[in-house]
């Protein structure tokens, strides 16, 4: 399977496939044939290994930027695949920073371990140890990935201790004016660095696993804050028997978490919190890499009577194909996609035929995002039905907006 629509390499018996010190570019998997790895120590060459059919090597090279260590000869006539590192260098760059650097860790090691049995002098002589290009690149790669181990610590900590806050930001009903229900916002408070956004801390969460205690965290806050908001409201005997909703973002690794194992329905009786006062904000990341999947879970979600929204919508893959899929009932037209249709004419149009899709798809619409009285009267006319952003307020702690609700209520 691998290298298949490779060009095939012979080497006759006796010839090198590379030699010490060349830049490696190629890793080789030996389809028939026999192949010697050897280095040279002062004034006599040691046999490292001898592989044979199925065996990889040269497959440092693949990994890292330093030069061969060794020296492959074919021991027999063989034929080999070979195996580009440019097609797996991008992979690689892009894996997990952390398992990034334990690979190179590993051949660090290795390296080091050979270039002690093999005359570390003559190896240095040559330059073989690598440019100071190569050890910037491994320093770098070090920092990132040591910084997010260390954020990765953090979190730990900061769920032990519990330095997170979840704020709400209410939304706002277009024809009303009034305040309907909130959108959850979790806040790290860190005690070194204080406020940390969730937009650099959420993915590291979700990276580490750490988003399904932490999730499940909010989840739970929001329902109880949920409670109070609205009995405060009704104490305040207003005459809108509408009950306020709660927003709560989750993240694709909670998701399936969270419809598994019945811990949703659990957090719902516990909080006695009424699932259909509940919208769960997803991305369309989910939709698009697993849709399978996602199908299944938000399914199972809306057996449960909560409902759904689709967030961001417009900064992704903007596809409404998929949306008729899955079942939304609200869908997040994102902030910088509500900004640009502001400022061009041309895009307006674009996001009055996307609220007519949704619209026609039976799915409400929330503008977010909104700073100024130009986007509201624009909103407006697109027959938005809620609004959201900091012209009607900044998202706040629970204490704050519960103490507003109360102070309404005796106005
Ligand atoms: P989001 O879900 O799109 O949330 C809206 C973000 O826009 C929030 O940023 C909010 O504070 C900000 N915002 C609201 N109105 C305005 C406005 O008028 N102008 C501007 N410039 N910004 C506005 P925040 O709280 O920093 O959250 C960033 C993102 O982090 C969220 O984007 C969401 O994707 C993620 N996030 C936040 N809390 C949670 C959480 O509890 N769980 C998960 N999974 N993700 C979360
Ligand atoms: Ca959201
Ligand atoms: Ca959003």
């Amino acid at each position: 399977m691998i290298g298949s629509n490779m060009q095939r390499e012979y080497f006759p018996k006796g010839t090198k496939v590379f030699r010490e010190g060349e830049p490696g570019t190629y890793a080789y998997l030996i389809e028939n044939g026999k192949i010697e790895i050897s280095a040279a120590t002062k004034g006599a060459r040691i046999e490292i290994n001898v592989l044979g059919p199925g065996d990889l090597f040269g497959e440092m090279a693949l990994i890292d930027n330093h030069s061969r260590s060794a020296t492959a000869t074919a021991l027999e006539d063989t034929r080999v695949i070979p195996l580009e590192k440019s097609a797996l260098e991008s992979k690689i760059s892009k894996s997990d920073p952390v398992l990034h650097l334990l690979l190179r860790v590993v051949l660090e090691r290795f390296r080091w371990a050979l270039r002690r049995v093999l005359d570390r002098e003559r190896l240095l002589s040559t330059g073989a140890l690598g440019s100071s290009e190569q050890d910037k690149l491994y320093e770098e790669a070090k920092e990132q990935a040591v910084n997010q181990l260390r954020l990765e610590q953090d979190l730990h900590e900061a769920i032990e201790k519990q330095q997170f806050q979840v704020h709400y930001q209410p939304i706002v009903e277009t024809m009303t004016g009034a305040v309907v229900g909130y959108e959850a916002l979790t806040r790290w408070i860190h005690p070194k660095h204080g406020y940390v956004s969730p937009a650099e801390f959420i993915e590291a969460a979700e990276d580490s696993g750490l988003i399904i205690p932490l999730g499940l965290w909010i989840l739970e806050r929001a329902c109880e804050d949920l409670k109070r908001f609205q009995k405060a409201v009704n104490e305040s005997g207003k005459d809108d028997d509408r009950q306020l909703f709660m927003s709560v973002n989750v993240s694709p690794r909670q998701l399936q978490q969270l419809t598994s194992d019945g811990t949703f329905v659990r957090i719902i009786n516990e909080t006695g919190v009424d699932p259909s006062n509940l919208k769960l904000e997803l991305t369309e990341a989910l939709l698009i890499q697993s849709p399978e999947v996602a199908a299944i879970a938000l399914a199972r979600l809306k057996e449960t009577g909560v409902q759904l929204a689709i967030d961001d919508f417009g900064t992704g893959y903007s596809s409404l194909s998929y949306l008729h899929r899955f079942p939304f009932d609200v869908l997040k037209i994102d902030r910088a996609f509500i900004n640009s249709m502001v400022k061009e004419k041309k895009s307006k149009q674009i996001v009055v035929a996307i609220m007519g899709l949704a619209h026609g798809l039976g799915l409400k619409v929330v503008a977010e995002g909104i700073e100024d009285q130009s986007t509201v009267d624009m909103v407006k006319e697109w027959r938005c039905e809620f609004m959201q952003g900091y012209y009607f307020a900044k998202p706040r702690p629970a204490p704050e907006i519960l103490g507003g609700l109360i102070k309404s209520s005796a106005a």
